[in-house]
């Protein structure tokens, strides 16, 4: 509206200064012809004229510049409007919140990063209030039995020497079980923190794994399970970090034997393609439902709720194990059937 003002202004000024100074020249050259009391008139009725069309096109364009205005800052400025709105309301704790505005121009590229940014940022929420709750649910379990035990102790509620020793070796259980749980959280918490690294050596899989299986000899024992080795003797040396690789194949050889039944047969293999290390462990054990499935390698989950809390199981080592294997580039794929058993399957590629 403001350049409309300001051109008609100019238009108009311009208008009045040459147009009086051409007719004035008109009349002086033609003085002969026109009588001089003649000039004034015409001269003045064309510059009347002149103004009252600028003043009739300057209205017209005002009143056209307004409206247009109007319509095409409410255009603009509704988007805007509506995402400062579910900024403020994202800030205030709705991480729910989505902009739903479709504009076609940049502001809807803008919308669409900030849609993004909202429903990451949703992710990590909900990843936070998981993680805080399920970690005062397994903290809160052992720490109520201990505190059960140590208060009936202390109340001489459990006088004879048989109930007090079990109350002592249940103590020195759920303490256990917190050890390991926090042991497993420092492990994950590393594996997730900036200064994770992998201290990559070449290693011989087939006599890494025959270390580990070495060191699990009393519990296999114990449960009488029998280890059946299949190793692929043609494998290349490859490039991984054997301690935290230790800790893959010591994981899925725990789970292996804890959910197999006694006297039960697990199954070692090692073998390759053309560009992939595989590793597999097959039990024959409780297995795992399809509806579990998917979720096993997400922190704190058990399929087997009722049987695992017997253990200590956290719920964390399938998740430590993923992050291990996916730092080495590799892949875990896992086929399973419930009361059939579990196959883990550990790809890595050669040249890590
Ligand atoms: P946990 O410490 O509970 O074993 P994991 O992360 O290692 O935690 O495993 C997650 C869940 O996956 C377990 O609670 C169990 O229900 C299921 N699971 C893992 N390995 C096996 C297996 N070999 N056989 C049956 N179930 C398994």
């Amino acid at each position: 509206m403001a350049v409309v003002i300001l051109a008609i202004i100019i238009v108009s000024f311009s208008a009045n200064y040459y147009i009086s100074l051409h007719f004035q020249k008109f009349c002086e050259l033609s003085e002969n012809v026109i009588p001089r009391c003649l000039c004034g008139g015409p001269g003045q009725m064309f510059l009347t004229s002149i103004n009252r069309s600028l003043i009739l096109v300057g209205g017209l364009g005002l009143i056209i510049s307004f409206i247009f205005g109007y319509f095409l800052s409410k255009l603009i400025l509704s988007p805007l409007q509506k995402i400062m709105l579910a900024t403020k309301k994202f800030s205030a704790g709705d991480y729910s919140i989505r902009i739903t505005v479709k504009t076609g121009d940049e502001i809807n590229d803008l919308i669409e990063t900030l849609n993004e940014m909202f429903s990451s940022l949703e992710k990590l929420e909900k990843l936070r209030k998981d993680l805080v709750a399920n970690l005062s649910h397994e903290l809160s379990t052992p720490l109520t039995n201990i505190y059960g035990y140590l208060e009936a102790l202390n109340d001489k509620v459990i006088n004879n020497e048989t109930e007090r020793n079990k109350a002592i070796s249940l103590i020195k259980k759920e303490s256990e079980r917190l050890i390991h749980l926090t042991k497993e959280l420092k492990k994950l918490a590393i594996l997730e923190s900036d200064n994770f690294f992998l201290s990559l050596k070449k290693t011989d899989i087939n006599s890494l794994i025959g270390k580990i299986c070495e060191k699990f000899e009393p519990r296999i024992k114990e449960k009488k399970v029998s280890i059946r080795r299949e190793f692929n003797q043609d494998l290349p040396e490859i490039k991984i970090d054997p301690l935290k690789f230790e800790q893959v194949i010591s994981n899925l050889l725990d789970n292996a034997i804890k959910y197999s039944s006694n006297e039960g047969i697990i199954e070692l293999k090692t073998s390759r393609n053309n560009e992939q290390l595989i590793v597999s462990i097959k039990d024959y054990g409780i297995g795992i439902s399809q509806k579990d499935l998917p979720f096993i390698f997400e922190r704190f989950y058990r399929a087997d709720k009722a049987r695992t809390k017997k253990d200590d199981s956290a719920g964390i080592g399938l998740t430590i194990v993923k992050k291990i294997v996916e730092a080495h580039k590799g892949r875990i794929k896992v086929i399973s059937k419930k009361n059939k058993g579990s196959k883990f399957i550990v790809y890595l590629p050669i040249n890590t």
